[in-house]
């Protein structure tokens, strides 16, 4: 029941519009990035005789549930608004007044189902729901073009077994890291060797952006994420190599006198909150504005980032997608430092993960930013079923190629 891929396929997404003029560029942009509506998703309970649902909660999405029976249901899950990118965000939780199995479908008015089910049963602790209890269509499932250059199998809709009691539980397409709980844990970390917290408002929500410091140095190492809400793998991923950057070891500690960190990790706090499967409150990618900047989120990162910026400096997006994959800048940004720790990266794992060049439409992306301030970057994208032991490995192994090449140690590599 998980994605499946197919024999690679080239897609260029931007290929065909690459050759337009500026004016013509910009306008489209423009048109892209401006705020646009996004459907209220009403906060309620749904309440079956003894079975009830809700999204009641930072993070939820659903809205919708059916009755077909005493112990079946059917969920609908929609995206914020349209045109959406394929991340069929759901988050929901259930209870029952007494124990029992129940069957829940997924279904989802837009796209198809991509994300395997994890549940929760205390704050915290998540588990993927085992394949036994989850059940798709017996038609073929639909090969879709996923950005990655791969075909991926999904299925319209999945049915899920369910044993629920009054102990709620939550389902969900990633587990649930809404706002609170990852400033809390980043807070948490301000013991373990962060040096400093700043925040930005987000103009016209109650959010700020929240940024955090380690290290001393006079060069600026970026780091962003969490544009897109569904990406949690690669918010993890962050994490790991977040921790590994504050190690007392010889590596991480002449890395912080030479280098001073600035992470923003939670960049779409009302996409977040709000269950979004893409969009900021906004109802836009805020990834493709970081060029013309007309939305909130984009204007505050770039104020902390531009206040943060070294002598050298070097910027990592973390993402999440289909599998494990790297986006170096364009090859004509002439970024020496990303080649060198993608190899380290390499030989340290032992397998190459795979890298893609982004092809170049506009300087919309995080990655178009950099380039535009002379500073090289990659996107560090994380696979949504990637495990969470062989995410926090790489991470880790990522944040001890990166310190290397950053400080310009050549030992170590062939
Ligand atoms: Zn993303």
């Amino acid at each position: 029941m998980r994605a499946l891929f197919l024999l690679p396929l080239l897609v260029h997404a931007f290929g065909a519009t690459a050759q337009l003029d500026d004016a013509t560029r910009r306008d489209s942009v423009l048109r892209m990035t401006a705020s646009r509506p996004v459907a209220h998703q009403l906060k309620r309970t749904w309440d079956f005789g003894g079975v009830h649902f809700s999204n009641r909660f930072a993070g939820a999405r659903l809205n919708e549930v059916e009755r077909v029976n005493d112990t079946a249901f059917v969920c609908t899950i929609a995206p914020e608004n349209r045109p959406v990118n394929g991340s069929p965000w759901y988050a929901f939780a259930v209870r029952a007044d007494e124990p029992r199995w129940i069957s829940v479908t997924l279904r989802y008015t837009d796209f198809f189902h991509r994300y395997h089910p994890k549940i929760s049963l205390f704050e915290g602790e998540w588990h993927d729901l085992p394949d036994s209890l989850l059940h798709g269509p017996d038609t073929l499932p639909h090969a879709h073009p996923g950005q990655t250059g791969d075909t991926i199998l999904l299925h319209e809709w999945v049915r899920m077994d369910l044993w629920v009691d009054t102990l709620s539980l939550t389902v969900a397409a990633q587990q649930v890291i809404d706002v609170a709980r990852d400033q809390r844990w980043w807070m948490r970390l301000e013991a373990g060797g962060l040096t400093g917290r700043e925040a930005a408002p987000v103009e016209g929500t109650p959010y700020e952006l929240w940024a955090w410091h380690a290290g001393e140095g006079p060069n600026g190492l970026l780091l962003l994420g969490r544009q897109h809400p569904p990406e949690v793998t690669g918010a993890l991923a962050l994490r790991q190599f977040m921790l590994r950057l504050l190690e007392d070891d010889e590596l991480a500690t002449r890395f912080r006198t030479r280098w001073r960190v600035t992470v923003i990790p939670l960049m779409n706090p009302t996409g977040v909150d709000g269950g979004h499967w893409r969009h900021n409150g906004g109802g836009v990618d805020i990834n493709r504005d970081w060029w013309l900047m007309q939305q909130p989120e984009t204007r505050a990162a770039s104020t902390i980032l531009e206040r943060n910026l070294g002598g050298r400096n070097y910027l990592i997006d973390f993402h999440s997608t289909w599998k494990d994959i790297l986006y170096p800048q364009d090859s004509t940004a002439n970024d020496t430092i990303t080649p060198g720790w993608l190899d380290r990266f390499d030989a340290l794992l032992g397998t190459p993960t795979p890298r893609r060049q982004v092809p170049f439409f506009a300087p919309i992306t995080s990655l178009h930013w950099a380039q535009a301030h002379g500073i090289p970057a990659v996107v560090y994208e994380v696979g949504d079923d990637t495990p969470e032991e062989e995410l926090d490995r790489k991470a880790r192994l990522a944040a001890e190629a990166v310190m290397h090449a950053l400080l310009g140690d050549r030992a170590g590599l062939r």
